[in-house]
This record gives C-alpha cells, sequence and structure tokens, in this order.
C-alpha cells in the first residue's frame, strides 16, 4: 500500500498536468498517474500544434473565458526558456459574404463590441497578404492578431517538468482500472492490482473517462479526427506572416490548419468525425488523403500535391452539448471528473487547473455553471426551464 496522497490524479494530459499543478501549489500533496510516458503520444494533448483563438462566435461565456486565458499564455510564454505560444494572429475565411449566421460574423460583432482590434478583409486583401490562398476562392473574413498556435506536447512536457519540480510525485507507466462500486472513493487501481490512495481522486483521462467511470458513457463519446501533416518541399510560403493559422468557412466545412511548424504544414477538420472505442488501434479512414487533397486543390493549390508525412487519429472527449465536466461526482464523494474537451480544451490551459482545483478543494458547487455534472436530461429540463417550454 503506498503513501496517501492528498489527491490522485489520473491523466497527464493537458487537463490532468495543469490540475496536479494547481493542486500542489495550493499545497496539496499530488501523485499524478498515467500509462505515460509524457506526453504520452496517444493524448489528444499531444500534438505539434493547437490553435489559441478568442473567436468563439457569439459565445460570450467562452470568449471571456478565452480573453483570461490568453493572458496566462502570455504570462507562461515570457517565463518559459523557448516561448511554446505563437501569437501569430488567426485568419478566418469566408467563401461567401460573412452573414449574420455564420460564426466568423457573429465572432467578428462579439470580439468588436469587446473592444478588440480585428482586420476586415475582401478578397483582394486575402490574395494579396496571404498569396498561398487560391486567389478569389475566399471573398471575406477577418485577420485576428490575437492569438495563434501553442506547441501542444511541449506545453504538457513543460508543464510535467513543473509539477515534478514543485513535488508532484510523476508516475509514469501507472494505467489505472475502472473505478469499481458505488460509494466514496479513497483511491484507484493500477493495472498491477497496486492500489494508490488519496483524499481526492480527479479523473482526467480524457477520451477514456467513460472507460473509468462508466456511468458518463452516456454523455462522452471518444471521436476519432484525422489531422494530416504536409512537406512542401518550400515551407517559405506557408510561414507567418504571409500564412498564419488558419479557418475557412469552418461552421459550415470544419477545415482549419497551421502555419508551417516543426517542417510540416498540419491540416485538420473540425468535422462530425468517427465514433471509435478509444482503446481499439488508431486507424486513419482511407479516403481521408483524397479528402484533405482535395480542399487543398480548391483552396491551397501550391499544398495539393505535397508529400503527406503523417496521418493521425486523434481522440475528442465529446461532451453532448460541447462543454466541459469539471465537477465532483454527484453520489460517490471524493470523486472529481475533469473531461469533456470537445475538440476545444486546449486553449484554456493556462485557466484549466484552477478550475480542477477550485473544485477538488473547494467547497461543493465551487465548479463553474456550464462544466457542472449534468445529463442529457438536465440539459433538457433546464432548457424548459429556461425556455418555458414544456
Ligand atoms: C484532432 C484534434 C484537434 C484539436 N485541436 C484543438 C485546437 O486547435 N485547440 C484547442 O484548444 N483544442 C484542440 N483540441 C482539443 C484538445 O486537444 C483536448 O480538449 C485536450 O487536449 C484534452 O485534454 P485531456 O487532458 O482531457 O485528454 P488527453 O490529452 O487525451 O489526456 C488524457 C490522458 O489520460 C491518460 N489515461 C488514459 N487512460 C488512463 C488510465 N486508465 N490510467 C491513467 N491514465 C490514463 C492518457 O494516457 C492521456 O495522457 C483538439 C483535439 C483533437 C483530437
Amino acid at each position: 500500500m503506498s503513501a496517501i496522497h492528498d489527491v490522485v490524479v489520473v491523466g497527464g494530459g493537458i487537463f490532468g498536468v495543469t490540475a496536479a499543478l494547481e493542486l500542489r501549489r495550493r499545497g496539496a500533496s499530488v501523485v499524478l498517474l498515467d500509462p505515460g510516458p509524457l506526453p504520452h503520444p496517444d493524448a489528444a494533448s499531444t500534438d505539434i500544434t493547437k490553435l489559441v483563438r478568442l473567436d468563439y462566435g457569439a459565445d460570450a461565456f467562452y470568449t471571456g473565458r478565452m480573453e483570461e486565458a490568453l493572458a496566462g499564455w502570455r504570462d507562461w510564454s515570457s517565463r518559459w526558456k523557448r516561448p511554446l505560444f505563437h501569437e501569430t494572429g488567426i485568419l478566418f475565411l469566408c467563401s461567401g459574404p460573412m452573414d449574420e449566421a455564420s460564426f466568423e460574423r457573429s465572432s467578428f460583432d462579439s470580439l468588436s463590441a469587446r473592444g478588440h482590434r480585428l482586420e476586415r478583409l475582401d478578397g483582394r486583401a486575402i490574395g494579396d497578404r496571404f498569396p498561398a490562398w487560391a486567389r478569389g476562392r475566399f471573398v471575406d473574413g477577418y485577420y485576428n492578431p490575437q492569438g495563434g498556435f501553442a506547441e501542444s506536447g511541449a506545453v504538457v512536457a513543460a508543464l510535467a517538468g513543473e509539477a515534478r519540480a514543485l513535488g508532484v510525485a510523476v508516475r509514469e507507466g501507472a494505467r489505472i482500472r475502472p473505478l469499481e462500486g458505488d460509494g466514496r472513493v479513497e483511491g484507484v487501481v493500477l493495472d498491477n492490482g497496486d492500489r494508490v490512495s488519496g483524499g481526492a481522486v480527479v479523473i482526467a483521462a480524457g477520451a477514456f473517462t467513460p472507460v473509468l467511470v462508466p456511468e458518463l458513457a452516456d454523455r462522452i463519446r471518444a471521436i476519432g479526427q484525422p489531422v494530416l501533416h504536409f512537406s512542401p518541399p518550400d515551407l517559405g510560403p506557408f510561414e507567418p506572416p504571409g500564412f498564419v493559422p488558419w479557418t475557412a468557412d469552418i461552421g459550415r466545412t470544419g477545415w482549419y490548419g497551421f502555419a508551417a511548424h516543426a517542417g510540416v504544414v498540419k491540416i485538420a477538420n473540425h468535422g462530425p468525425g468517427i465514433l471509435v472505442d478509444p482503446a481499439a488501434p488508431r486507424r486513419v479512414p482511407d479516403d481521408a488523403e483524397a479528402f484533405f487533397r482535395s480542399f487543398l486543390r480548391d483552396a491551397i493549390p501550391s499544398l495539393a500535391d505535397a508529400p503527406c508525412t503523417l496521418k493521425r487519429l486523434c481522440l475528442y472527449c465529446d461532451s453532448f452539448d460541447g462543454d466541459f465536466i469539471i465537477d465532483r461526482h454527484p453520489t460517490r464523494a471524493g470523486l472529481v471528473v475533469a473531461a469533456g474537451g470537445s475538440g476545444h480544451a486546449f486553449k484554456f490551459a493556462p485557466s484549466l487547473g484552477g478550475w480542477i482545483a477550485d473544485v477538488t478543494l473547494g467547497a461543493g458547487g465551487a465548479g463553474i455553471f456550464r462544466f457542472r455534472w449534468r445529463t442529457l436530461g438536465d440539459a433538457r429540463r433546464e432548457e424548459a426551464r429556461f425556455t418555458g417550454a414544456s
């Protein structure tokens, strides 16, 4: 039987590592468990880049949270040896006029109303400033000079290093078994049968969370999303400022991507994805490359025939409403769940640890309303109560 920790954190992705660090900063003794090594190659947080954007359509809640987190990214970057957050700005492209209902228009309007200075662009300006894009293909949009991308895997590695330095017991090679029983949670059991005890247990296992906390299986799903890297012989045309992280009619098509980084240009699609078993071998669908190349042929022709040097299936931990779940289990004392990143949580990294520590160490109800423990039924009842619908 190992020492009793104040908090056992399960999962060394961005939810878990930021939680471990913040809990330790607040004086708790913490052990962080992960099959490792950290950053884990299969973790959603482990990648060369992730978008860090303020732009959240008309959703003032996430926009406000991102204003706080962006300040955190700038602070982190100022104290890291090498900046792992690159504020290149982000380009939001529309193939037609930015109409009222579009993600781009509602982002533009809500950010402008909050005092953020954005640069509206027409087709000519897009072609002149960002020449790699097919001229005339996108006729409206804007450039937001704030935001950019984070080197996500390197960020997890840096934070894990800080956690170790602060005294977090980081245990790699430690996979836990699904939680059993229905009473108070006083620890976890590892695959090898060892018990790790703690006053509280935080499950932050990403897409594996519903495997470990089965009662979440009706509201969290593992969704596979292909990510492809292209290696054009000349990266110059794909480097800032002439080429920055971008979205292209993302509300309708899901397309987004990054400037050249680590020798490649990464492209991804925030689409419906594929429902998967998180433990199953990760397989990118055979038609993914053709699908990506058809987009490139149409939008970024000079990249369409570049060698594809990596195909990866990364897993979203999708909650039924797209909001995170950071809360105490309603009936199992000692258990906290921090998951449901739903394809958009990494950018909140500077704030995640604080949100999770508030719930773990704070009095009941210390969490954020939109991240509370909820069911589809709750959401519907909430909706009905809110809209007066029966
Ligand atoms: C394709 C893709 C693109 C994305 N792009 C963006 C973006 O541009 N911007 C953005 O903000 N967000 C983005 N996201 C979302 C973001 O990556 C996730 O929301 C976030 O990284 C989730 O972090 P996590 O800690 O919950 O999960 P993970 O990073 O998956 O970490 C979970 C950890 O739990 C561990 N674990 C699993 N089972 C066990 C067990 N039994 N015992 C112990 N440990 C266990 C795993 O090893 C892993 O290290 C993207 C996600 C994907 C998939």
